[in-house]
């Protein structure tokens, strides 16, 4: 009675029939155990420590802490995980053996058998078909409250026993005569709570009973009903009521879909909040374009640019006209022609008058996008300069000079730019080669350098536009969460005249077999050049991203160099490249691979990213199963770059599923946009973009591959709510900015908006 009372006074909610089905989970003595009975009478707020309600134990509170669960919101937030539905009854003749299943029937006899201290206690149970036996190990006690005349639901895994079947410590249910029952056909869902060795899902569910009905009427929502209604989204307390105590599927489903939705709303709604912020009142240079200026820029390529070049540069061009600073991501698969495009906003800067800069993630790439610019430029007026580490003494101060004077128009180079020592005269147009290896805070330094007050205009601060280029193709969804700031566009098509890779994945075993090939393909005479890299991994997987592994890598390399020199590669030309050598040989290097002096390079994965050599065409890869799919996705992109058939070799002897798995897609597929969806699905999303790293939350319910749809709509009213009302301190928007800066304010650098 006062229950019910309890129940119709929360939140206006039309009572709910109370969860039936309560005992199937508990076994024996343990029926009707804290559950209902232990409903608070004491008052609780969300915020109180779990510890301090009635009806949960310390023990109880002390493993909930342990799950990071210590105020009654904490357990509130704790949604389940999955769900489950628990089988229909059967009917005894129809069980199969070894199945998990309820069954219902009447208890005919019961004894207690076997030797003391090791007492069983066995009952019969008989419905209209068939017998099924009970047995309870130990269950001696068992003894007084089941006996002969009882109807009984039990369940459990039915196992062959003789002609019939067995079921051992089944959890079971008395049933009373009048009892309301659930038909017959249809399982109660359960909720499956991510639990710990200290407390299982099942008393995570015990002591969200405790505390549900009353927590979820004290739930204050933060989006309006209006706007709810719109979106067909749950109120935020029947949201959580029915994700902890679904009845149907729907109910969790629409549980799921407005909690999900919330985590992406507020994501979506914090970044845009910063890019608001970040741009208000910010100006940046319009830069002309012109029918003229577009015929010269185009003339500078020795080639027709691809259809799918020409409509991302049709957006970043607009976007370049703008007074305001841009910022867009141009993803597009290896060897797609980003730089191309690049370029071509560069250059646009330049016939503006104003200056533009390209970094790169290390100065073999910096190096090599200077010369290919160079190259495209030659004969030009325009003045190319090139600042990376290396760049030292007074050709780094005449350098830096004529960045700050203007008299560089274009700017390529490494970290080295982001030093403060560098200063632009009128920095219009910043392109970040590579994204994924630079943070956000790298993307802010570079973007705060063309807020040099230099024109002293007087008209505020100032911006370049952004343009970020990433070789490893982010499925577009995903790419708006993580980049929500940024527009982005996609090259979806290479330049014409590539022939596809084949991929081959092979065992140890077979290296010598694969270098025997490697050599007859090296160097032969009278045709065409074709050349090798292999790639070994660096031994420290700490060190792979940075590509120049530990001194044991190092061996690695040599040993692998001699072994090939006086074995299968005798008579080629060979040489070894890695992140431990210094630029210049380095440069040397590879200026000799480029012009075939050197038929097959060992190297480490410092050729990972963007080296261009098209007679390049094999490609082996050592110990394949260490590296990530992303890294064998860019080592491949470094061959396939010119007419001739290139090939891919996988030298792999994977130790894992998820090795095994990404070897299998790179056999599979040469898509890099495959490729990166299988990523994800290998190794979800937040570790794909670091998202962990960069110090966000991670989504506790929202599933990025799942809940793409879910997060189109959250970004789309995120963007239009920003436009509306920027900070968020609209009437009604508390609570939402309350939320929104406690869970994203600190990663997103928002807290000085708060
Ligand atoms: P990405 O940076 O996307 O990996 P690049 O811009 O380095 O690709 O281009 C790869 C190679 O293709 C370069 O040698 C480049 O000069 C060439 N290239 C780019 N665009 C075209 C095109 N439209 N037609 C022919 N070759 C192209
Ligand atoms: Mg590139």
């Amino acid at each position: 009675m006062g229950r019910r009372a309890d129940d119709a006074g929360t939140a206006g909610e039309p009572p709910r029939k109370p969860a039936i089905e309560r005992s199937e989970e508990v076994a024996g003595n343990q029926m009707g155990g804290a559950g209902r009975e232990g409903s608070p009478r004491g008052g609780f707020s969300l915020t109180t420590p779990l510890a301090g309600v009635a009806g949960i134990g310390s023990a109880t509170a002390g493993a909930l802490r342990r799950l990071e669960l210590v105020t009654v919101g904490d357990l509130i937030k704790h949604v389940p995980m999955r769900y489950e539905r628990h089988q229909a009854e059967e009917s005894i003749a129809k069980v199969a053996p070894d199945q998990i299943v309820t069954v219902r029937g009447d208890v005919t006899a019961t004894r207690v058998a076997g030797p003391f201290g090791k007492q069983r206690f066995e009952a019969v149970l008989l419905d209209e078909t068939g017998r099924m036996d009970l047995v309870w190990f130990n269950g001696s006690y068992l003894r007084s409250q089941i006996y002969p005349g009882l109807r009984l639901r039990a369940h459990g895994q039915a196992k062959r026993r003789g002609p019939g079947f067995q079921m051992a410590n089944p959890k079971f249910l008395i049933l009373k005569e009048d009892a309301e029952e659930p038909p017959p056909t249809e399982g109660r869902i359960r909720p499956v709570y991510s639990a710990s060795e200290a407390i299982e899902s099942a008393g995570i569910e015990r002591a969200v009973g405790i505390v549900l009905e009353r927590a979820v009427g004290q739930i204050e929502d933060h989006l309006t009903t209006e706007y709810r209604q719109k979106r067909s989204m749950l109120p935020l307390a029947d949201a959580y009521r029915l994700a902890h105590r679904p009845e149907t599927d729907v109910d969790w489903r629409e549980a799921r879909r407005r909690l999900a939705f919330d985590e992406l709303l507020l994501f979506q709604l914090g970044v845009f909040m910063r890019r608001a912020q970040q741009r208000g009142g910010t100006a940046a240079a319009s830069l002309r374009w012109t029918v003229e200026i577009d015929a010269r820029i185009r003339a500078r390529f020795p080639f027709r640019l691809t259809e799918a070049q020409d409509e991302v540069i049709q957006q970043v061009a607009a976007d370049l006209t703008l007074d305001r600073p841009s910022n867009r991501l141009i993803q597009g698969d290896v060897g797609s022609g980003k730089t191309v495009v690049a370029l071509y906003a560069m250059l646009m800067a330049v016939a503006t008058r104003k200056q533009a800069v390209l970094m790169a993630p290390t100065e073999l790439l910096a190096e090599q996008h200077f010369g290919s610019i160079s190259k495209f430029l030659s004969g030009s007026e325009v003045r190319v300069e090139l600042l990376t580490g290396s760049v030292g003494g007074r050709e780094r101060e005449a350098t830096v000079a004529r960045i700050a004077s203007g008299d560089a128009d274009i700017v390529v180079g490494t970290h080295a730019l982001l030093t403060e020592h560098v200063r632009f005269e009128s920095l219009a147009v910043v392109v970040i080669d590579e994204q994924h290896r630079f943070g956000v805070h790298q993307r802010a330094t570079l973007r705060e350098k063309g807020e040099d007050p230099a024109s002293e205009s007087g008209s505020g601060r100032s911006s370049p536009h952004v343009l970020v280029m990433t070789a490893t193709p982010i499925p577009r969804t995903l790419a708006l969460t993580l980049f929500g700031d940024l527009d982005v566009s996609t090259i979806r098509e290479l330049p014409p005249g590539r022939s596809p890779i084949v991929t081959r994945v092979v065992s140890p075993a077979q290296s010598a077999e694969v270098y025997r090939w490697v050599a007859s393909r090296l160097g032969k005479a009278g045709e065409e050049l074709e050349q090798a890299y292999i790639v070994v991994p660096a031994i420290d997987s700490g060190a792979s991203a940075a590509g120049d592994g530990g001194d044991a890598d190092l061996n690695d390399l040599r040993s692998l160099q001699a072994r090939l020199e006086q074995g299968e590669l005798t008579g080629k030309r060979v040489a070894a490249l890695h992140g431990r050598m210094s630029a210049q040989t380095r440069d040397h290097i590879m200026a000799r691979f480029r012009s075939g002096l050197i038929d097959a390079l060992i190297c480490t994965t410092v050729i990972e990213v963007g080296v261009d050599v098209p007679s390049a065409t094999i490609m082996v890869v050592e110990h394949a199963e260490r590296f990530g799919l992303a890294q064998l996705h860019q080592l491949r992109g470094r061959v396939g770059r010119g007419r001739k058939r290139s090939a891919c070799v996988l030298i792999a002897e994977p130790k894992t599923p998820d090795a095994e798995a990404r070897l299998n897609v790179m056999a599979g597929t040469t898509d890099g946009f495959v490729v990166a969806e299988k990523d994800l699905e290998i190794r979800g999303p937040g570790e794909v973009f670091g998202l962990r790293q960069a110090g966000s939350p991670p989504f506790k319910v929202a599933d990025l591959m799942q809940d793409r749809e879910l997060l189109a709509l959250a970004r789309r009213d995120a963007v239009a709510w920003i436009e509306r009302s920027p900070r968020l301190e609209g009437p009604g928007e508390e609570l939402l900015r309350k939320r929104l800066l406690r869970t994203h304010g600190e990663w997103l650098g928002l807290g000085d908006v708060g």
